[in-house]
């Protein structure tokens, strides 16, 4: 049984110029001790889907459809105070900010403990050993000291490392990481990353990591998710989906790498941007951008403008798009005699 287990997540805020659809019909699951990415440009509802795992998305926005299953119990029907005991002690988050996790006012050692003690039996000193022990596997410089300090008084990356301790600090079967090195210096973002891959994969904790970086995911994940105006439109084997895209908008993320440039040429940037979730485009949200919503004669693709793409399976993959699947019908009916 995988740990988690989302279906068809369903996301909405009520404005008052209407209800906007932040995520649709959103499907996933992660084994114990597997990492999972969660790429797409920003808009593309990657954030929402983080926060509505841990029942952080807050009014006007509410989960209006679907399941999230965690160890077999269904997240969405958690009252305020499971969710209490739930956070940070079976899954914690670690955000962008430092900051969202770290209380200006209390020192580092204050603040594990405080974390400790709300969730376990345990005396203030033997709380302070567990912090020290973990800030020791965050790799940091003089540990017991930094206890007595506060966030202000460290840099970005070692507040990063904290919050990556604190994320720890109660063993927890998952971690949700959302964009954790993008705020950080480029040489202190691998640092990070490849700390929490280590730590996780020592813990045997899962992650779902957010980012827009495609290496981070290709270094760090096992399986990841493309997303796109709210939806899942790739999922499958990370290196599968690096090494062969299937899905248009994929394959223009990969071809913009820089690595995919040759030096002095401009980047291969998706021509466009991500629409607003007030105004989605009908059938395929890509279809504005897409080389291949037109026919190589000019006339329109069926389906792209005017159909939602059903998944269809690629080898390992799954991929919601109309000319993918009209390239597996092709295929099909050119093997049948
Ligand atoms: Fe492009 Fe059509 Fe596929 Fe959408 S469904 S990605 S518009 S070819
Ligand atoms: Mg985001």
């Amino acid at each position: 049984m995988p740990l988690l287990e989302v279906e068809g997540l369903d996301v909405r805020f009520a404005l008052r110029q209407g209800e906007v659809q932040a995520l649709r019909d959103v499907s996933f699951s992660l084994e114990r001790g597997e990492r999972l990415g969660i790429v797409g440009e920003s808009g593309a509802g990657k954030s929402v889907a983080a926060f509505a795992l841990l029942n952080l998305i807050s009014r006007p926005g509410y989960i209006h459809a679907g399941s999230i299953r965690f160890d077999n119990e269904e997240l969405t029907r958690y009252s305020e105070r499971q969710w209490r005991r739930a956070r940070g002690n079976r899954i914690s988050m670690i955000f962008q900010d430092p900051m969202m996790t770290l209380n200006p006012v209390l020192t580092i050692g204050a603040q594990m403990i405080e974390c400790l003690r709300a969730h376990r039996r345990i005396s203030t000193s033997e709380a302070r050993k567990l912090s020290l022990a973990r800030l020791r596997q965050v790799q940091i410089p003089s540990p017991e000291q930094r206890l007595d300090q506060y966030p202000h008084e460290l840099s970005g990356g070692m507040r990063q490392r904290i919050v990556i301790a604190i994320a720890l600090l109660l063993d927890p079967d998952l971690i949700v990481a959302d964009e954790p090195t993008t705020a950080l210096d480029v040489t202190i973002q691998a640092e990070i990353m490849a700390l929490l891959l280590e730590l996780c994969e020592r813990h045997n904790v899962g992650l779902i990591l957010i980012t827009h970086d495609l290496g981070v995911v290709s270094q760090v994940t096992q399986r990841m998710l493309v997303m796109y105006a709210g939806r899942v439109i790739e999922s499958g084997p990370t290196r599968e989906i690096i090494n062969d895209p299937q899905h248009p908008y994929t394959q223009g993320l990969i071809n913009a790498l820089p690595q995919m440039t040759p030096p002095g040429q401009r980047l291969n940037q998706i021509r466009g941007s991500m629409p607003s979730l007030a105004h989605i485009p009908s059938g395929c949200a890509f279809h504005p951008r897409c080389d291949f919503a037109q026919l190589p004669d000019g006339s329109p693709r069926p389906g792209c403008q005017a159909q939602v793409p059903p998944f269809v399976d690629s080898g390992n993959c799954r991929v919601a798009c109309h000319m993918v699947r009209q390239m597996q019908q092709l295929d099909l009916e050119e093997a049948t005699p």
